[in-house]
């Protein structure tokens, strides 16, 4: 029989690192990676016959969980229809007009097939569309790997940053300013000294690749000021929090908050497949008709808008807009962190949670982290420790502690009870 670390070796021989994006790989946590032969519901098993319950979710699209009867249904069904056409369907309009119900910011929508690309053509939009270069976003967010967006901060306040990666060119980030999450007066002075070369302002508005941080709505209300002030747009970069947090997204939230609020342009992926190779921007006709073939900004995909991939996104939407759908997954979510939040205090350990619809963050620390450099200041070693306890006892979280986690419809209230009460022995042997 195949086991993990067999498999490993294998794929190390043929795979770079053995895997085919790095953080399956467990350099993190340390380990081997446990290579999944099947899922259903919220389980997905190992090459092992190991069972695990699941709250990565192939890192946020299976909002269902794994293999729900009418997506399998529907994808089937478009399968024996034909892979792909490169010509276009009827089911792209449909899938669009179900975007745009439930994103009313946007009155237009293009399909991509990553959320690398979506984030890529939306900043190529929005450069297009203003005339400008520069672009601001925040340390701890991540747009997908296009190499403007691999950049980390420069050395002081407003100097523009450096690649966070090889074969990048410093040029091709020199127009990218990387500011602190949530703080307020940097972003201030960011528009003050450089407000009119700036074509947008990126963000993750409820950051799920430095754990789970929210932006603070007085820092959400002051970069629409700022934008507006001088002619930036706003881009949403809601691939993970796109109805994962809430049926509207985070932008549903904010906008309860701040009267008026809406971002220029939004980027969803993830959730909007269901699994399957989609994701897609979004923004206003005005903007959206700057892109070819209409407008001068270029942007293409042989596989974008694949009749598999929609059928697998359209049923997903249309699924969670079933009644009650987000009020039990908040509940579930908020059941697990309340659960794990009430053990680590009677073991003693020093635990934060906060949760959002189907997306939750956990922190071995004091008070809830506003950005990156809090993020990862507290409890790694205690994070990895964790991790491996959780996986020994069956249960799947994400192996780093910079990233989210998410529940599913199929998480029943029994997954949850057994995930704290591993919780509870895992806490006792920190
Ligand atoms: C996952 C993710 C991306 C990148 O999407 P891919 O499909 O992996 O290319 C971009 N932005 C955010 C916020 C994400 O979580």
């Amino acid at each position: 029989m195949s086991t993990n670390v067999s498999l490993f070796e294998r794929a190390q021989r043929v795979i770079p690192g053995g895997v085919n994006s790095p953080v399956r790989a467990f350099r993190a946590v340390g380990g081997t990676p446990r290579f999944i032969a099947r899922a259903a519901g919220a389980y997905m098993w190992d090459a092992e016959g190991s069972r695990y319950i699941d709250y990565i979710g192939s890192w946020g699209p299976m909002i269902l969980g794994h293999g729900h009867p009418e997506v399998l249904e529907a994808v089937q069904k478009a399968a024996l229809d034909g892979f792909s056409f490169g010509a276009p369907t009827e089911r792209e309009i449909e899938l669009a007009e179900e975007i745009l119900k439930l994103a009313p910011s946007a009155e237009q929508v293009r399909l991509v097939s990553s959320g690398t690309e979506a984030g890529m053509s939306a900043i190529r939009l929005a450069r297009g569309y203003t005339g400008r270069s520069k672009l601001i976003k925040f340390e701890g967010c991540y747009h997908g790997h296009a190499d403007a967006l691999l950049v980390k901060a420069g050395s002081g306040l407003a100097t523009f940053g450096h690649p966070t990666s090889a074969g990048v060119p410093p040029e091709v980030v020199q127009h990218t300013l990387v500011l602190e999450y949530n703080n307020i007066a940097q972003i201030e002075e960011a528009f003050a000294t450089q407000g009119d070369e700036i074509a947008c302002v990126m963000i993750e508005p409820i950051a799920g690749n430095m754990n789970f941080v929210r932006a603070s709505v007085p820092f959400m209300k002051r970069i629409r000021e700022l934008c507006n002030q001088h002619g930036a747009l706003l881009v949403f970069d809601e691939v993970m929090s796109g109805f994962r947090v809430a049926l509207g997204s985070a932008q549903s939230i904010y906008a309860r908050e701040i009267p008026g609020f809406q971002p220029d342009m939004s980027v969803f992926g993830k959730v909007i497949g269901g699994g399957m190779p989609l994701a897609a921007f979004a923004s206003s006709r005005e903007i959206m008709s700057k892109l070819a073939p209409l407008g001068p900004v270029y942007q293409a995909g042989t596989l974008s808008g694949n009749p598999v991939a929609t059928a697998c996104g359209l049923t997903t939407l249309k699924l969670i807009q079933r009644e009650g759908f987000f009020e039990a997954l908040s509940a579930r979510t908020r059941s697990l962190m309340d659960g794990m939040a009430q053990a680590a205090a009677q073991a003693g350990i020093p635990l934060v949670t906060d949760c959002q619809g189907g997306m939750f963050g956990f922190f071995f620390a004091e008070a809830l982290p506003q950005n990156y450099q809090q993020v990862m200041a507290k409890g790694s070693e205690r994070f990895n420790r964790f991790y491996h306890l959780m996986l020994d006892r069956g249960v799947y979280f994400a192996p780093a502690m910079y990233e989210a986690g998410f529940v599913s419809a199929a998480h029943t209230e029994q997954d949850i009870a057994d995930t704290v009460a591993a919780a509870a022995e895992a806490f006792r042997q920190l």
